[in-house]
């Protein structure tokens, strides 16, 4: 089998490992092992170039300024420096040193070509936001490129988005085998050899937001993160007696700013899920930190979800709460968006096994699909990594960001947690 896993949507810490243990494994079982650099984009762009012709150029690879993408940049990779390994084994290309992969988005990758990916952030094989990919010529790109590679079996790593593409690819494979036999792309032979598509999903998310599984990749690396930046601004926030209001990522997802309310003591946390019990959070805020400064603490903490809702359904927002803080208990309040610096960075080390854990399991997922099985989304439930239909996932996760978009917010914490009572 020829196995090729790509990283797709915003990256996280631990997809390189994810990247690593699909080919590592995959190899160790007997498959071909292919990497598809910048997401669903390479999978469209596909191989134009021969390799024997790239073979020894060592040219910085730049996507082309007119790149298509759903807006925000490339991740650009320069010079991808895949190792002499056993790159390559049949010779075409197999040389040592470095390659250019100018025109190669869909790449086999050896052994050695990962080795020490689970330590490095982001993702090296690249990620991008792929417009193409929505569209069903895209698509159908994508299906033609994979099946002139001979590649049978896709592992897709991204967020909620990435695998709602990867749920619509898998139900329109069997038509997008027929346009292509049809128009004479490709013969009915290997219509008949990729009537399936052996395809699985595994999150990599920093927001925890995927449904259906505790934990995404990315999540536990980017709540250390956090957590660091909480113990710096607490030096300051100590010394001058200070607030401080840290802006965290999450989206609609409040598990980021929860958790690192609790590994870094905040006085007062926001979240999406659980807006202020009374009618004026800012009276409850002010009350609660109010305590805590008479019995002697010298600082403020109060963090605050991207996401976060006050009981009205309406958006709090750190510099409201900062000029709270100023002008009701007349605290010396600063804001702290930490932004990006969230999202980077080694990963931490369950950031490291996790994606190892799910990516051995995905490599046997698709050894063990068959013509009915379905797709999969490998997730982890109370400490085991589980298989759960991939469809039922994005369903799942849909229905709640769509409830959350309505402002049901009880609709959408009983798709969390069914047990939920407030
Ligand atoms: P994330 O995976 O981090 O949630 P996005 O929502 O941007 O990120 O999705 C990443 C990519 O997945 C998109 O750029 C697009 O190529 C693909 N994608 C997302 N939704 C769909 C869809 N409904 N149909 C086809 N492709 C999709």
């Amino acid at each position: 089998m020829k196995i090729a896993v790509l990283t797709s949507g915003g990256d996280s810490a631990g997809m390189n490992a994810v990247v690593r243990a699909v080919v590592k494994v995959g190899i160790l079982k007997g498959c071909e092992a292919w990497v598809v650099r910048e997401g669903y984009e390479g999978l469209v762009r596909g191989n134009t170039e021969a390799l024997s012709e790239q073979a020894l150029d060592d040219e910085p690879i730049n996507l082309p300024d007119n790149a298509s993408t759903d807006g925000s940049s490339f991740n650009l990779i320069h010079n991808l420096r895949f190792g002499d390994g056993d790159l390559l084994k049949d010779g075409t290309g197999d040389h040592p040193g470095t390659r250019s992969l100018k025109g190669r988005y869909i790449v086999r990758v050896g052994f050695d070509d990962v080795r020490g990916w689970f330590a490095e952030g982001g993702t090296l094989i690249g990620t991008a936001r792929s417009k193409t990919f929505r569209t069903a010529e895209g698509r159908l790109q994508a299906a033609y490129n994979m099946i002139k590679e001979g590649i049978d079996a896709l592992v897709v790593c991204g967020g909620d988005g990435s695998l709602t593409g990867a749920d619509v690819f898998r139900a329109e494979w069997p038509k997008l085998i027929e346009s292509l036999q049809s128009e004479g792309r490709i013969t009915a032979e290997k219509a008949k050899l990729h009537a399936h598509l052996r395809i699985v999903g595994l999150v990599g998310s920093i927001d925890n937001d995927m449904s259906m599984t505790d934990l995404t990749i990315g999540a536990p690396t980017a709540l250390h993160r956090i957590c660091e930046a909480i113990d710096n601004i607490n030096s300051t926030a100590s010394s001058h007696s200070r607030a401080f209001v840290l802006e965290v990522m999450g989206r609609h997802c409040g598990w980021l700013a929860l958790l690192a309310g609790v590994s870094g003591g905040a006085d007062f946390i926001f979240i999406p899920e659980r807006p202020p019990t009374s009618e004026s959070w800012e009276d409850e805020m002010c009350d609660c930190i109010h305590r805590h400064r008479e019995v002697g603490k010298r600082k403020t903490i109060v963090i605050v979800s991207e996401g976060a809702i006050d009981r009205n359904l309406n958006p709090i927002k750190a510099e409201h709460v900062k000029d709270v803080l100023t002008e009701r208990l007349g605290l010396d309040t600063r804001v702290t968006t930490l932004g990006h610096t969230q999202r980077g960075g080694r990963p931490c080390a369950y950031d490291r096994v996790l994606p190892t854990l799910q990516g051995m399991e995905a490599v046997e997922t698709l050894l063990e699909a068959t013509p009915t099985s379905p797709s999969y989304m490998i997730g982890i439930r109370e400490n085991k990594i589980t298989r759960v239909p991939l469809v039922e996932a994005v369903e799942m996760t849909r229905a709640v960001s769509a409830a959350i978009e309505a402002k049901d917010f009880e609709k959408a914490m009983s798709f969390r947690d069914p047990e939920f009572k407030e």
